[in-house]
């Protein structure tokens, strides 16, 4: 992680504690650019432990008076925060745009999804109900209560700078808890601006905290005593880290980590359309997604036409600046990780793989942009096609059979989202059944579920056993309780010694 000091044109980005700005005092920060131009616009603080524990803190006093405020009076509030981000969502797309560096449209794509959850906890009244049972044995009553945690911690990656923090802090919130963020540092400021929203929208100071950082706040989050609960997003090794670590202190934890997705087109589908998604879905948001198609399995003798279908359209893709409304694909996140991306470009011809359309041509000089890269021929054995690239590279592997397809998929150690390409009704239902992935796409490239429904993958994709937001979440960031009553009545009262059996 590079430090730098603060450069005088450059922004401050603090923390958020207990409901108001707060400087970090560590002398450590780290820069934050804007992709489209290279130039560093930001530094944000890396806060301390001793600062994770003022953060932490402040939670745990709002806590009690957070826990009590009634279910009605949450669910008004999570209904005035919809309101606000609905009305100032282009607001939070553009500082999304200048940190991440999406398009514009992509960013508020990504407002919206996030604001389906928000929309999904004004409902929290009938997600938390628990059940009853009207005299289960003579006289006696038992019913089932959620009961939130405490103070939950949420550690999110760059990619979805505003939604991935949603799916965390808009259920947890809901649910009763107080919540610590620590947003990714390399596009901090959709957290701090989402601060300040809430407390206009009269979340109380306390309940969401924001801590910015690196490895000493993740560290001091999984191990400080007052957190009860960690959830996280971002790559596979930093997911199973945390996901060791948090559950070693006796922390509750989801950690999801990255993703190789792959796309399977049978013969028999349309080649126009499957073209379409995979240029959608391989090169939107510069491949930055963690549902991102980064492999495209062609089956049968669809390779062909696939692949000149794909590269046909790759030239139309228009690449640049995320606030020009005629750009489609924005730069990456860094320099380091442009560069990164590019070496499998590269690499590709040593490793046996024809670059069909080259990237690297035609960058602009400013920014950290790289075009559109199509290659063929990708088998297992490659790393372009065992790592996860997370930039616009889209690889095509080329199969015989549905089952070789299949297999290809199931021994990934990722199982995030996957797709199928077909017109043939019992295919895709036997896919469904077969396949090894958390989130399966029938023709549709990106089966990010809607917000009703949880998210979540399989394997190296997902450390725990809850997904995030829908009912999922409800159950993660709350423990069940189960009541059994009796009311006197001393006409029925005597002693009995044996254990409690219904009658
Ligand atoms: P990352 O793992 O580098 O960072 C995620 C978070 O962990 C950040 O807040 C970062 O500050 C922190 N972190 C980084 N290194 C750390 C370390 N050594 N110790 C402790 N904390 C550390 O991920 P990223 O590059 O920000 O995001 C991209 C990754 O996230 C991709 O792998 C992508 O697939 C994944 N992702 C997964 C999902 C999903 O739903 N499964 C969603 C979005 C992104």
């Amino acid at each position: 992680m590079t430090e730098t000091v603060d450069a005088p044109a450059t922004t401050r980005i603090p923390h958020w504690i207990g409901g108001r700005r707060v400087e970090g005092e560590s002398g450590r920060s780290g820069p934050v650019y804007n992709p489209a131009t290279g130039r560093q616009t930001g530094a944000v603080d890396f806060a301390t432990a001793e600062e994770v524990d003022a953060a932490v803190s402040a939670a745990h006093d709002a806590f009690p008076a957070w826990r009590a405020t009634s279910l009605a009076k949450r669910a008004e509030l999570f209904f005035r925060i919809r309101e606000l981000l609905h009305a100032r969502r282009d607001e939070m797309a553009e500082i999304l745009v200048r940190e991440h560096g999406k398009v514009f449209s992509d960013a508020l794509g990504e407002v919206t999804r996030g604001l389906e959850v928000v929309e999904h906890c004004c409902g929290i009244p009938s997600l938390i109900k628990g059940e009853h049972s009207e005299q289960a044995s003579t006289g006696i009553d038992v019913y089932s209560i959620r009961q939130p945690l405490g103070v939950v911690a949420g550690i999110t990656p760059f990619n979805f700078p505003a939604m991935v923090p949603m799916w965390m802090w808009a259920p947890a919130i809901a649910s009763g808890n107080c919540f610590v963020l620590k947003p990714s540092e390399k596009d901090p400021s959709a957290s701090l601006w989402v601060a300040e929203l809430l407390r206009e929208a009269g979340l109380p100071d306390g309940v969401f905290n924001v801590i910015m950082g690196d490895r000493v706040a993740v560290d001091a989050l999984l191990e400080h005593s007052g957190i009860a609960a960690i959830s996280f997003v971002g790559s596979t090794p930093i997911a199973r880290y945390v996901y060791e670590k948090a559950t070693a202190s006796g922390k509750r934890c989801q950690a999801l980590g990255g993703a190789k997705n792959h796309m399977i087109v049978l013969p028999d589908a349309d080649v126009g359309a499957a073209a379409d998604a995979a240029i959608s879905a391989g090169y939107g948001s510069a491949g930055e997604r963690c549902m991102a198609v980064s492999v495209v399995v062609a089956v049968g003798d669809v390779g062909d036409k696939l692949v000149a279908a794909i590269g046909d359209r790759i030239p139309k893709v228009r690449v640049g600046d995320g606030m020009d409304p005629s750009s489609e694909m924005g730069p990456l996140v860094t320099r380091e990780h442009r560069d990164r991306v590019a070496s499998y470009v590269e690499n590709a011809p040593a490793e046996g793989a024809t670059v069909v359309v080259d990237g690297r041509e035609g960058v602009p000089a400013e920014g950290f942009f790289l075009n559109p890269s199509l290659l063929d021929g990708v088998t297992p054995a490659m790393k372009a096609y065992a790592d996860e690239i997370f930039g616009p590279v889209l690889g095509v592997t080329r199969v015989e059979t549905y089952e070789e397809a299949v297999r290809l998929v199931n021994e990934s150690p990722y199982g995030n989202g996957v797709a199928i390409f077909t017109r043939d009704g019992g295919a895709a239902r036997q896919f469904q059944f077969d396949v090894q992935a958390g989130m399966v796409g029938i023709n549709v490239p990106i089966p990010v579920p809607v917000a009703y429904y949880s998210f979540g993958g399989w394997k190296s994709s997902l450390f725990g056993d809850r997904h995030v937001y829908g009912p999922e979440a409800i159950d993660f960031y709350t423990r069940g309780k189960v009541v059994t009553s009796r009311w006197p009545d001393p006409a029925t009262s005597q002693i009995d010694l044996g254990f409690p059996q219904t009658r």
